[in-house]
């Protein structure tokens, strides 16, 4: 019965090793009539990898409204639908999240949204921090500008382990930060994680920084607070 419901499926691929995609992703990666993806370069490139040839479409925060109703009509015309993220889970600070928001908001029941789990940077920083992980908070990208010095400042009265993404042009400055607010907490910082030059830092904000600035600040990064002390 479900079958016939027009399906939009959220497929998780990998963060940097091709290894890391489950071979359900790669099934429906063969299977649907259209993959929407954040950029069609990063996509065509994924799809390569695995000899997957198949209609591209990018799907982003600057997408005119107008792409949204040709999905739907797509959808109701019978094709079946993938998106997939630059890397990662689709939705996890990325345009996943609103194409998800927008579908449910426009289509409602109408339609069956499908996730195809595999990996994420969160949980695998997180998997390897050894702080106390049974519960934490995902606190996405710091703010910019506006915004910044409080988010850094909140992040010192969250008791439970906290997580952040930080790209390479601000990570010394979001260490510099946390440096100020939290003091000696522990810290891991995870730059490139499943990549070549994978490297896990672990120690205070200031020596996490000295350690980076030591070796390089390139590349994608993940930073886990460990709980206060209570
Ligand atoms: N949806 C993705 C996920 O599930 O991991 C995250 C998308 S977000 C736009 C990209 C950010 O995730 C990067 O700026 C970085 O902070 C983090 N990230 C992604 N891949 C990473 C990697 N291999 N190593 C460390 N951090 C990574």
């Amino acid at each position: 019965m479900t079958e016939s419901i027009p399906t939009v499926y959220l497929i998780a691929t990998p963060i940097g090793n091709l290894e890391d995609i489950t071979m359900r992703a790669v099934r429906m990666l063969r299977e649907v009539d259209l993959v929407l993806c954040e950029d069609t370069r990063v996509a065509r490139k994924l799809l390569s990898a695995y000899d997957i040839k198949k209609p591209l479409e990018s799907y982003h925060q600057h997408s005119a409204p107008a792409k949204l109703v040709a999905i739907g009509d797509m959808l109701a015309g019978g094709k079946s639908i993938a998106f997939v993220s630059d890397a990662g889970t689709p939705g996890i600070s990325d345009p996943g999240g609103m194409l998800v928001r927008t579908l449910v908001e426009r289509f409602g029941d109408a339609i069956r949204i499908v996730p195809i789990p595999g990996a994420s940077a969160v949980l695998a920083a997180l998997s390897i921090s050894g702080f106390f992980t049974d519960r934490f908070r995902f606190l996405g990208f710091p703010p910019h500008k506006k915004g910044r010095k409080t988010f850094f400042q909140t992040i010192a009265e969250i008791p439970e382990a906290v997580v952040l993404y930080e790209s390479k042009h601000r990570i010394e400055k979001a260490l510099e930060a946390l440096t100020s607010t939290i003091g000696m907490r522990q810290i891991v910082v995870a730059r490139e994680l499943t990549k070549q030059f994978e490297s896990i830092y672990r120690g205070t904000a200031p020596e996490c920084l000295a350690a980076l600035k030591n070796d390089d600040m390139r590349g994608e990064f993940v930073v886990v607070i460990a709980p206060a002390k209570v």
